[in-house]
């Protein structure tokens, strides 16, 4: 590409060279033009001059003829006395003297006619003399005749290398005029011929130029565009992994992920599809736009799960359809697989209406493994933060809430409860004889009554209850909420539900479990975490003592008796 600085140059020089051609022209028609004029005036003048030779000649032929004339007629009448013959004979001398005369004007400026034409004005005098004294008696004056033809002769062979000599001249003058013309035609052709050629090569290069420009401007307006939309993408991909990492649930992360690629893939519809815990199934998530991906459907319906490479069928790239369609099947997608650490979580599908949204899609195919890296890490990141989450606030064995995990929760209950005016109520259960069933039956056989009997607790509480395991065989409820009255039924219904236990092991049924329940309430029985809890466990402790296999709620006037 040439710079504006060097196409600055060029162009002035361009300017002056057409500048110095066309003043260049101009001189040289001016100087072709006077040249030209000047050639044709000197050949009018040899023409003319020429013409003047030929004008004498014919003069000089005039007055040899009027000599014979003379000598003719002067002889006719000395022959017949005829008067008419004389007469004519005068009128020719007349004639030859004034005709004369006249050659002498017309060869006035010639030095080497000047006794030539002296002798002949001599000669002519004479002869019109004698025509005049002439009669039939006198004798003809053959002399003078003789020496006015020898005169004329010598004028005539003077005229004639003169005629000789002008005609060459003029003819040399008309060859160098002609010449000279052609030269100046041939050389008026050449520069305009080279002017022709500079302005064509000019006008060659300026249209090279612009060619040039035009496709270095439409390359430059390409990369413009291309980075203004790599940075458009950049900001959608910062934008979607800022939304990402301030996502606290799976539900978030699916919801941003789909509103991240419709804005990063405008015109498309699509599905995130995530690979349940079984791996056997691959269940939407969430959709933009009409996506025609079924809710439900195996891993191995999906061309690009099963290849683990992003696919793209469409007319021209692949007549292979996956199955994971429920209606009429759509012409282009592309199929994604989200990959996380290695492992393969789920699916993109994107769906495109037209070739058009399809080269939409193919010139972000970088930001699509960006975002879809993105929303992998995102949904791991998340597992990862469940599971170790669930490992700090749960028990391993049961799956219910750890005692530390009760604490806090009891705090923070309590805290809302006396901020919305409600009541609260605190559950400790202990199971009854655990040490001889243990002993009985084995540790393994233990846990499995704990893992039962935490079933119970989870499915007798509601969702806003709490239930924990406090440690070993005791467990801890908190219900927020409840009258006196439903607590002591809820109470009872665990406790029922505990003695109706049956456990199949090693081919026998066991059974009599059961679980004693101390109840506390709040505000009546104490306003803190520490003393309803005491209470409670004071509540339970008066469960054991009153023969297990009960309820006991916490009453002030009995205590802990
Ligand atoms: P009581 O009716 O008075 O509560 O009698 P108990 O035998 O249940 O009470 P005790 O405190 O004497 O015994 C508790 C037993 O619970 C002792 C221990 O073997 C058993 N235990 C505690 N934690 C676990 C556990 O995680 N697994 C199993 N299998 N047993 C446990
Ligand atoms: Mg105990
Ligand atoms: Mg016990």
């Amino acid at each position: 590409m040439l710079k504006p600085k060097s196409r600055g140059k060029a162009s002035q020089s361009a300017v002056t060279l057409l500048i110095m051609a066309a003043t260049g022209a101009v001189l040289f028609t001016l100087t072709a033009g006077g040249i030209v004029y000047t050639n044709t005036k000197a050949l009018i003048a040899a023409s003319s001059r020429v013409q003047h030779t030929q004008d004498v000649l014919s003069a000089l032929q005039r007055v040899s003829l009027l000599v014979e004339r003379i000598e003719y007629r002067s002889r006719l009448f000395l022959l017949s006395g005829n008067e008419e013959q004389l007469n004519r004979a005068l009128a020719s001398s007349n004639q030859l003297l004034t005709t004369a005369i006249r050659v002498q004007g017309m060869v006035s400026d010639n030095p080497n006619q000047r006794d030539n034409v002296r002798n002949l004005l001599i000669c002519a005098r004479d002869l019109d003399r004698s025509a005049k004294s002439f009669n039939a008696h006198s004798t003809l004056p053959e002399l003078v005749m003789q020496h006015c033809q020898e005169t004329i002769g010598l004028m005539n062979d003077q005229e004639q290398s003169l005629l000789e000599e002008r005609s060459s001249g003029s003819e040399r003058r008309s060859v160098v005029s002609i010449g000279t013309e052609f030269g100046f035609v041939a050389f008026s052709l050449l520069s305009l011929a080279v002017l022709f050629g500079l302005l064509l090569r000019d006008a060659l290069r300026r249209q090279r130029l612009s060619k040039k420009t035009a496709l270095t401007n439409q390359r430059l307006e390409e990369s413009v565009n291309a980075l203004k939309d790599r940075a458009s993408e950049t900001s959608m991909l910062t934008l979607a992994r800022d939304e990402l990492q301030l996502c606290i649930d799976m539900q978030q992360v699916y919801r941003s992920a789909a509103n991240s690629f419709s804005r990063l893939l405008e015109g498309t519809a699509g599905s995130l599809c995530i690979i349940n815990n079984s791996r056997q199934l691959v269940e939407v998530v969430s959709t933009w736009g009409e996506s025609a991906v079924e809710e439900f459907h195996s891993p191995e319906s999906c061309c690009g799960l099963r290849s683990g490479q992003p696919r793209w069928r469409a007319p021209g790239v692949s007549e292979i359809h996956c199955t994971h369609f429920s209606g009429i099947l759509p012409e282009r997608y592309l199929c994604q697989p989200i990959v996380a650490h290695g492992n393969t979580l789920g699916l993109l599908y994107v769906q495109c209406a037209t070739e058009d949204v399809v080269r939409v899609v193919n010139s972000r195919l970088d930001g699509i493994r960006q975002l879809v890296q993105l929303t992998g890490m995102a949904i791991a990141t998340l597992n990862l933060r469940t599971k170790l989450e669930n490992q700090s606030i749960r028990d391993s064995l049961t799956g219910l809430f750890n005692r530390h995990f009760m604490q806090i929760s009891l705090e923070r209950e309590l805290a809302r409860a006396s901020r919305r005016k409600q009541t609260l109520s605190v559950y400790m259960l202990d199971l009854d004889h655990f040490k001889r069933f243990n002993d009985t039956y084995g540790h393994g056989a233990g846990d499995a009554v704990l893992k039962s009997v935490a079933e119970i607790f989870k499915n007798s509480v509601r969702t806003e209850d709490i239930a924990c395991r406090y440690g070993g065989e005791e467990f801890t409820i908190i219900l927020p909420d409840v009258t006196p009255t439903v607590a002591y039924e809820r109470a009872e219904s665990i406790r029922r539900a505990v003695s109706a236990l049956r456990i199949p092991l090693a081919g026998e049924t066991l059974s009599d479990f059961s679980v004693s329940i101390g109840v506390s309430l709040y505000p009546q029985d104490g306003e803190s975490a520490e003393l309803l809890l005491s209470r409670a466990d004071q509540a339970l402790y008066r469960a054991k003592r009153a023969g297990r296999d009960q309820v006991a709620i916490y009453d002030s006037l009995v205590g802990a008796r």
